[in-house]
């Protein structure tokens, strides 16, 4: 980096708040899947004013900032380019939970916030921010890329939790409302420019967000389905029945599950007589304490209506401690990674096409790719899909990435009305369906508020 910079920095921030030593650096230049470059500098302000001085010194010297969060991103947003040029602006030591408003039922935090620490911190109140997923992201990357999760279908994502931001906008200006207000009808709602558009309009530096009550207990089951069809169904009959107790509703193909049997660490199968078409993981919980209300029950009963009915399509059901099915769950990504080459779509579609639409991909990819597996999981609840496709790295050229994510897309944008990203944002890893899929109309109201690239692509 030129001095000039270098020293700029040092005297906003402090020496000790810039990273510039090789081992030290790496962890900040290559992300969780997809991403890697080389920072010139990594900078880590303490506060909010120190970002903005950050951004602004950035701006004068000409250098391109790139926000980083915890790094679990999946699109390869979060890691600089190849230039070497890039400072890569850490939020991680804007760690602090400013306010925490029970009666409100709020939380203010800082955007490097780690979600762990939010939740540990108002466990003791009783109070959780609901959000759940198999990693710890910081606040500020949350709302940057709007995280969905495992509880969406009960809880909804960050844009429906979040009531207030402070955010440092690419000229160095701040944009407050940390308000916390749940009604405000008062024109644009400025907040959401800065939801799940990953970190292009500003770097959230401050949110309010709402807090629920903690849920008292949980109760679930893993449920054997024979087929895709038989998920969809099972939560057409579910949701009714067990209504806002339904807390997830994840199903695991074949394929993953046997990833995990492969891979990860579990004492024994859930599966004696292995893994069913898809496995799903039927969680209800409830701020109501068991002596006031069985939800054990409850989901027993709606199960076994379903399965007393014409075709219910299900093999069995897994009763047992819910923690460990989610277990199963969370070590899916994980173990796909051992299984080799793997190309990782996060893709959405109305949840009644579910089960149709996972069929054709694997249609259309076994015409060009007859070795690639489908592995894949997700939040059906929600119409959500992880799909993976895997293969031997020693039978298929580096390329073939970008022909099957494009035959996917295709199929989930074109054939199915979905989305190419339904909660992981956009970054590298998929930024040419933003350029083919978005609007002509959406992409000129970027470009008037001045919003020209998402972290390292152009757009
Ligand atoms: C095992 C695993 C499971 C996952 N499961 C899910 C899931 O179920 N649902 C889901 O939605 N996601 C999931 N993710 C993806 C990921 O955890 C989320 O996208 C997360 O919200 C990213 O937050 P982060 O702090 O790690 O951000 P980063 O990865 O550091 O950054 C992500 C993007 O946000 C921007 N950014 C970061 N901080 C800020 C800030 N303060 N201001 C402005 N921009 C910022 C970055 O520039 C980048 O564009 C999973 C990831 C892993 C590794």
């Amino acid at each position: 980096m030129t001095d000039a910079l270098h020293d700029a920095l040092a005297a906003a921030l402090g020496e000790d708040a810039l990273v510039t030593d090789a081992h030290d650096l790496a962890r900040y230049e290559k992300g969780w899947r997809y991403g890697e470059g080389s920072a010139r500098v990594v900078a880590r302000p303490r506060t909010h004013e120190e970002v903005a001085a950050c951004v602004r010194l950035c701006n004068e010297h000409g250098a391109r900032v790139q926000p980083a969060g915890a790094n679990t991103g999946l699109v390869g947003a979060s890691t600089p380019d190849g230039s070497g040029q890039m400072v890569v602006l850490s939020l991680e030591r804007l760690s602090r939970i400013t306010n925490i408003d029970d009666a409100n039922g709020s939380v203010e935090v800082e955007g490097g916030v780690l979600l762990s620490a939010l939740n540990e911190a108002l466990k003791e109140r009783g109070r959780t921010f609901p959000i759940d997923l198999g990693a710890d992201p910081q606040i500020g990357g949350m709302v940057a890329t709007n995280t969905g999760g495992s509880r969406l279908v009960r809880y909804g994502d960050v844009r429906a939790n979040l009531l207030g931001l402070r955010v440092v906008l690419p000229d160095g200006s701040t944009w407050s409302d940390l308000r916390g207000l749940r009604k405000n009808n008062t024109g644009l709602d400025a907040k959401q420019l800065f939801v799940g558009t990953s970190g292009a309009f500003g770097i959230v530096t401050g949110a309010v967000l709402r807090t629920w009550p903690l849920p008292r207990q949980r109760a679930g089951a893993l449920v054997e389905a024979e087929s895709g069809d038989a998920v969809v169904r099972l939560f057409e009959a579910l949701e009714p029945r067990l209504g806002e107790f339904l807390t997830a509703y994840e199903a695991m193909s074949a394929e993953a599950v046997n990833a995990v049997l492969r891979h990860g660490t579990m004492e024994r199968s859930p599966f004696p007589g292995g893994p069913p078409a898809y496995a799903v993981l039927v969680e209800l919980s409830s701020s109501i304490p068991a002596e006031t209300l069985d939800l054990e029950e409850l989901l027993g009963e709606a199960l076994v209506e379903f399965m007393e009915g014409d075709d219910p399509g299900i093999r069995d059901v897994v009763v047992g401690d819910v923690a460990d099915f989610w277990h199963v769950r969370h070590q899916i990504s994980e173990s796909l990674r051992e299984e080799g080459q793997v190309l990782g779509l996060d893709v959405s579609v109305p949840r009644s096409r579910m089960a149709e639409f996972t069929a054709e991909v694997a249609r259309r990819v076994a015409e060009v790719a007859p070795d690639a597996r489908v592995a894949d999981f997700g939040h059906w609840g929600d119409g959500g899909s992880h799909l993976n496709l895997v293969w031997d790295p020693a039978s298929a050229p580096e390329g073939r990435k970008g022909e099957l994510q494009r035959i996917a897309y295709d199929v989930c944008v074109t054939g199915f009305g979905g989305s190419y990203s339904a909660e992981h944002c956009v970054g590298p890893h998929n930024v040419e369906a933003y350029r083919e899929y978005t609007s002509p109309w959406v992409r000129e109201v970027c470009a008037r508020i001045g919003v020209e690239r998402f972290g390292t692509v152009e757009l």
